[in-house]
């Protein structure tokens, strides 16, 4: 699975730019969980131009990515990567300031994720609430879930009002109804935190 950050696992901002600036959407945790168990890779593909206009610089982003795994460890989720571009033509930050092939609508976070990490992209998903999203998972050969209402170019496959709705479409898709009996991870299931 390749999920976008902000808006699909997180809580829209504007250029989030600080750690406590990642809360996680309602309700996402099982879904992902199931899927996970079923043994699908998590793999987070996020852009973030506020790098390249100077909001935010590497070690702010590693602290909020270290943020982001550990909302999800509560969760018995576990990330098997995190991608970020970092760039954008109109940036202010001259080395970040490039047309580049990992923006998403390109698809190269998703192409380098499954070189890394060996997946089948004919057998994998993109999850987004943006067409940009959807735009990066269709052209990198994957089925494709959009989160929300944007319009798109690219139809997708499938389609949730919310991310956790969209997640589970996703798990009914792949696992059938089996999905939503009750989870084996207890121990630490718990509310989402809702920021600090
Ligand atoms: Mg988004
Ligand atoms: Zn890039």
């Amino acid at each position: 699975m390749f999920l976008d950050r902000d808006g699909t696992l997180t809580e829209p901002r504007h250029y989030p730019a600080h750690p406590d600036e990642l809360v996680l959407q309602p309700d996402i945790g099982a879904p992902l969980r199931a899927l996970q168990n079923e043994g699908y890779a998590l793999v987070v593909v996020t852009n973030q131009s506020g790098l390249a206009r100077g909001l935010l610089d590497t070690a702010i982003l590693d602290a909020m990515h270290d943020r982001l795994r550990g909302l999800l460890d509560r969760h018995g989720v576990h990330l098997d990567g995190i991608y970020a571009c970092s760039h954008h033509p109109d940036g202010t930050v001259h080395h970040y300031r490039k047309v580049c092939a990992c923006r998403k609508p390109a698809p190269g976070m998703l192409y380098q994720a499954a070189h890394d990490l060996d997946l089948d992209l004919t057998r994998s998903w993109t999850v987004g609430d943006s067409a940009c999203d959807i735009g990066a998972g269709h052209r990198a050969g994957t089925r494709t879930v959009l989160v929300g209402s944007r319009s798109s170019d690219a139809v997708p496959h499938l389609h949730g009002a919310t991310t956790s709705d969209a997640l589970w479409q996703l798990c009914l898709s792949l696992l059938g109804t089996s999905c939503r009996s009750p989870s084996p991870y207890r121990p630490h299931d718990r509310p989402e935190t809702r920021g600090t």
